[in-house]
């Protein structure tokens, strides 16, 4: 199975994946341009368009792609998107027409309160809602949601390689970095990001277990966030966490 990262508008990735014979599905198109020169590239065939959230900065080139293709639009219930062929929710499984390529749906709100993510073979769609080394901003969802969500996406395989929607990797790291100092592998992981950025390459995918090692996010319950947050319980930790994302000024370097 291929599996690329199409850099597109500001910062976002398009996700485009493939079985053997070529069959193709797209997560969060914002534009329709990057996707068609891959799969001409390739000579790929679009079997279905998935979106995980209304942002118009996942969907906005799923229609013109849907046209261009013929390929079936998925999307959550939300009378914000539009257009969708088939609209999926929390425990549906999406199969490629003719491919070998499915996906598990997943409702993880916070970000939206209709957000999806989509689990494949050792894939995770994540959408706004987990980043390497962070996760969305918090626009409808309460904390608790959101760490509902978090929760069930840290409790997939720790091998699952994460494709977000976003290249917020390093911004991420120096807040990551300001919270838990002592953190080894968040070291080790803002070098390594470094060097991927130096040479204009995503950071991406990371893994499930580069993310529980590294993403204060996933690390409520460490033993260095307790004690750099103090709070009264664990969905207050994480709402303050949060808050001080919201508010960090940092500089990136
Ligand atoms: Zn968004
Ligand atoms: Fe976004």
């Amino acid at each position: 199975m291929s599996l690329l990262a199409l850099p597109a508008l500001a910062d976002n990735y398009i996700w485009l994946c493939a079985d053997a014979a070529g069959n193709a599905l797209v997560v969060d198109p914002g534009a329709a341009a990057p996707v068609q020169t891959a799969l001409a590239q390739r000579g790929w065939c679009l079997r279905a368009i998935v979106l995980t959230h209304h942002h118009a900065d996942h969907i906005g080139g799923a229609a013109q792609l849907a046209d261009a293709t013929g390929a079936p639009i998925h999307a959550p219930v939300d009378a914000r998107i539009g257009r969708a062929d088939v609209r999926v929710a929390d425990g549906d499984r999406i199969e490629l027409t003719g491919g070998a390529l499915a996906l598990d749906v997943i409702a993880v709100p916070g970000h939206t309160m209709t957000h999806l993510a989509y689990v494949g073979p050792d894939l995770l769609f994540c959408g706004d809602t987990l980043f390497s080394v962070g996760c969305g901003r918090m626009f409808e969802g309460t904390p608790t949601q959101m760490l509902a969500s978090l929760d069930r996406l840290a409790a997939l395989p720790g091998t699952t390689r994460l494709c977000c929607g976003h290249e917020y990797t390093l911004a991420n790291c120096a807040f990551a970095r300001s919270i838990e100092p002592g953190n080894a592998a968040l070291a080790a992981r803002e070098a390594a990001v470094r060097e991927l950025r130096a040479r204009g390459e995503p950071s991406l995918p990371s893994t499930l277990a580069d993310e529980l090692a590294c993403n204060p996010f996933l690390r409520v319950d460490a033993a260095a966030i307790v004690a750099a947050i103090p709070a009264t319980s664990r969905v207050e930790r994480f709402a303050q966490l949060r808050r001080r994302k919201d508010e960090f000024r940092g500089a990136s370097t």
